[in-house]
C-alpha cells in the first residue's frame, strides 16, 4: 500500500524537536519496553495464561493490576516488533541494516512518564513526547528510544514510504549511539534515504530530501 505523505508529516519527518503535546495515550503505565524479547507465539501463550489467572477469584487486586499491565506491555512489544521489524527489513533490502537488532530498540508509549525524573528540562520532555519525534538516544551505547505516539510510528505498518523512512531514522539514531553528532547522523540518514528513492513518489522524495539537506546544513558548524 502506498499512501501519500501528508503535509504535516512532511514537516515532521526528519526533525527531532517540537513543542506540541502528545495526546494522552491509552497505553499509559506499561513503562519502557525493550523489543525483541518475545516471539508473537510467546506473547500469545503468556497472554492466554494471564487471562486464565485473572479468572481466579483469589487473585489480589494488586496482582490483578500487575497481570493486566504485563499483558498490555506484551501488546506494546508485539506491535513494536512488527513495526521496527519492518524498518529493519527495509534496511536489509538495501544492505544498510548495519548490525541493528530489535533488542537495540526500546519503545516508550508514554515518554512524559517514562522519562520523568531523569533530569530533563520541561522543554526536553516536551520534545521527546512530541508527535514529530521519531526517535532519540539518551546515552552513548544506550538504547535507541522510539516513542509509539509519533506520526511516523502510528502510520508505518504497510506503508512503504514510512517504513523506508523509519529505517533511515534508525540509522540516524544508531549514529548518535555510536557517538556521532547531528551533522553525521543526518548525513547517514540522507545517504540511506537516497537508496530508497525508487519506493517514493517523486514529490515526497524531493520534499523529504530537501528537509534532510536543510538539517545537514543547519548542523554543519557543529
Ligand atoms: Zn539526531
Amino acid at each position: 500500500m502506498r499512501t501519500a505523505l501528508n503535509g504535516s508529516l512532511l514537516l515532521a519527518l526528519g526533525l527531532a524537536v517540537g513543542l506540541s503535546a502528545q495526546a494522552q495515550s491509552t497505553e499509559n503505565g506499561v513503562g519502557l519496553v525493550q523489543l525483541g524479547q518475545h516471539s508473537d507465539d510467546a506473547v500469545k501463550d503468556r497472554q492466554r495464561q494471564i487471562k486464565e489467572e485473572l479468572k481466579h477469584q483469589d487473585v489480589s487486586k494488586a496482582d490483578r493490576g500487575a497481570l493486566k499491565a504485563e499483558s498490555r506491555k506484551l501488546d506494546v512489544e508485539k506491535q513494536g516488533n512488527a513495526i521496527i521489524g519492518a524498518y529493519l527489513r527495509r534496511l536489509d533490502g538495501v544492505g544498510q541494516r548495519n548490525g541493528l537488532q530489535l533488542s537495540d530498540i526500546t519503545v516508550s508509549a508514554d515518554p512524559r512518564h517514562d522519562f520523568a525524573g531523569l533530569g530533563l528540562t520541561s522543554e526536553q520532555l516536551n520534545n521527546v513526547a512530541a508527535p514529530i519525534t521519531n526517535g532519540f538516544v539518551m546515552n552513548r551505547d544506550g538504547p535507541i528510544y522510539v516513542p509509539t505516539g509519533s506520526v511516523l510510528y502510528r502510520n508505518s505498518l504497510g506503508n512503504t514510504e514510512f517504513e523506508d523512512f523509519g529505517g533511515a531514522v534508525l540509522r540516524h539514531e544508531q549514529t548518535h549511539a555510536q557517538g556521532g553528532g547531528e551533522f553525521l547522523a543526518y548525513t547517514v540518514q540522507q545517504d540511506v534515504f537516497h537508496l530508497f528513492k525508487g519506493d517514493f513518489q517523486p514529490g515526497n522524495f524531493q520534499s523529504l530530501d530537501e528537509q534532510l539537506r536543510a538539517s545537514i546544513e543547519r548542523n554543519r558548524e557543529e
